[in-house]
């Protein structure tokens, strides 16, 4: 007779921890999701009969590669690259590459967990992976980084296709980074195929792709505002990062009525108590985007702005948070800061921005808490839409495009609403996220029997 015994968290989590030593971010990542999930198996009886957790829990594989390169004055450097395929259950692996030096197998491990269940909760066919390196772009030329994105490649393609395994950006790799990568793909394989999203238009990438992941956060917020008779208009909002996410999450915020008071980087925030308007934002975007320049020049351009060196944002007073730059960068006083200021709604546009103390917080009070994997999802759901454009040979226009964006938006709050309202009518986002994503991929393991 098969074990049919659910363990406790702890239990669970010890065992992950001793076959991942070290690994704290994806030990995390894993225990906030068996929080939930082992409950819920509890009582569905064939998921832990088939260890269904434990195996997602246990990557497919993890691919791990010397990465050289040759830097302008002739100097060889040595990096890591990895690709972490966790699960292809309902589809082609699927999620970004990250350059940074945070980057650990850890890290890449968590996040391809998460997009595991994000990508789930999509409804599109795709499974979850993450990759990336320790390699930093930040102040490299751009030919060390096409040196560098080569030999990256050069070693990942074997690894890759668009029915096996479809990378995008993440931090440190946007369009630049994509275009340097697809190029060597296409020497290598001499194809032309759709094996990376976030392309340009030029050669097959989607409209809205890099709007997507903001847009989508602030439209997951919208439907959370909704389902609680609250309307954006008129809110003020405090927006952490000033990267991809950040800035299209503000831009939306300002199109739908919402005052943003913050934006940051990894050396302080600004604060504009006047609010950044559509016209300041476009100055920001050209600062980030296209003179790669420190958010720490916004107060030196705008009246009455401040600039606060290395502190985030979180004790600015606000009805709504967002944060958009980087994993655990609201901790529990940041947490409890927000709460003290009555915040209304705090809504992740980063993979796992709030600590787990943070986060439990959250959910104990009666905010409306998003998480990422639900709330950001929106990028990957027009990558797969990109997907499917390259598979037909097609380029669909904005409108339609942010039309299915606003409604996949809509469809993954029902789905976390309808799995995490209690009886009193609150909803608990993470727990409906997490069933919601589960379920999916779990049927899907269950018809494949034992692998
Ligand atoms: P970018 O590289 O475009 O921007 C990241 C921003 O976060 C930058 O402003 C960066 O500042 C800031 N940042 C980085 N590290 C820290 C830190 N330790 N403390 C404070 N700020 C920091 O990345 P994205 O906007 O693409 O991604 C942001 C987050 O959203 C990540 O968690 C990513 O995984 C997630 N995400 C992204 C998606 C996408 O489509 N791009 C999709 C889904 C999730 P600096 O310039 O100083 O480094």
């Amino acid at each position: 007779m098969a074990n049919t015994d659910v363990p406790d968290l702890d239990t669970f989590l010890e065992g992950l921890r001793k076959r991942n030593p070290g690994q704290e971010e994806f030990a995390q990542a894993v225990g906030e999701v068996a929080e939930d999930i082992l409950p819920f198996i509890a009582d569905n009886e064939n998921y832990q009969e088939a260890e269904i957790l434990r195996r997602l829990a246990e990557p497919d594989r993890v691919v791990s590669f010397r990465v050289c390169w040759e830097d302008d004055d002739g100097n060889i450097h040595v990096e890591r690259g990895w690709r972490v395929q966790n699960n292809n259950a309902i589809g082609p692996y699927k999620g970004g590459l990250r350059f940074s030096e945070s980057v650990t197998e850890s890290v890449l491990k968590f996040l391809a967990f998460e997009q595991t269940f994000k990508n789930s909760l999509t409804g599109l066919p795709m499974g979850g992976g993450k990759g990336g390196s320790n390699f930093n772009p930040k102040g490299k030329s751009d030919r060390e980084v096409m040196r560098f994105c080569q030999s990256f490649m050069t070693e990942l393609y074997r690894h890759i296709g668009p029915s096996v395994d479809v990378p995008a950006g993440d931090i440190g790799v946007g369009s630049r980074e994509i275009g340097y990568l697809f190029g060597q793909y296409k020497r290598i394989t001499g194809r032309w195929e759709g094996v990376l999203t976030g392309k340009a238009l030029e050669y097959g990438g989607s409209r809205l792709r890099t709007e997507a992941t903001g847009y989508g956060v602030v439209y997951f917020l919208r439907e959370m505002l909704k389902n609680a008779d609250e309307e954006l208009d008129g809110k003020t909002a405090v927006v952490s990062g000033s990267g991809n996410v950040a800035l299209y999450a503000a831009q939306k915020l300002i199109d739908c009525g919402a005052k943003v008071l913050t934006l940051s980087d990894s050396d302080g925030f600004v604060h504009d108590p006047d609010g950044i308007d559509a016209e300041k934002l476009d100055w920001v975007m050209k600062l980030k985007l296209e003179r790669r320049g420190r958010i720490s020049e916004y107060a030196d351009e705008f009246d009455g702005a401040e600039y606060h060196e290395g502190n985030a944002p979180w004790h600015v007073d606000c009805d709504i948070a967002l944060p958009c730059a980087t994993q655990n960068e609201l901790d529990d006083d940041a947490a409890k800061a927000l709460l003290d200021n009555d915040v209304m709604a705090v809504v992740e546009g980063a993979n796992m921005p709030s600590t787990r103390d943070a986060a439990k917080r959250f959910r104990k009070s009666d905010i409306l808490f998003g998480p990422a994997k639900a709330a950001n999802a929106g990028g990957v759901a027009v990558s797969g839409l990109e997907m499917t454009q390259n598979s037909q040979r097609m380029s669909w226009e904005c409108d339609k495009l942010d039309d299915m964006l606003t409604q996949l938006m809509a469809e993954i709050h029902e789905k976390c609403r309808s799995d995490g309202e209690s009886d009193d009518g609150a909803v608990d986002y993470v727990r409906g996220a997490n069933i919601a994503g589960f379920r999916k991929v779990a049927d899907a393991m269950l018809d494949f029997g034992v692998m």
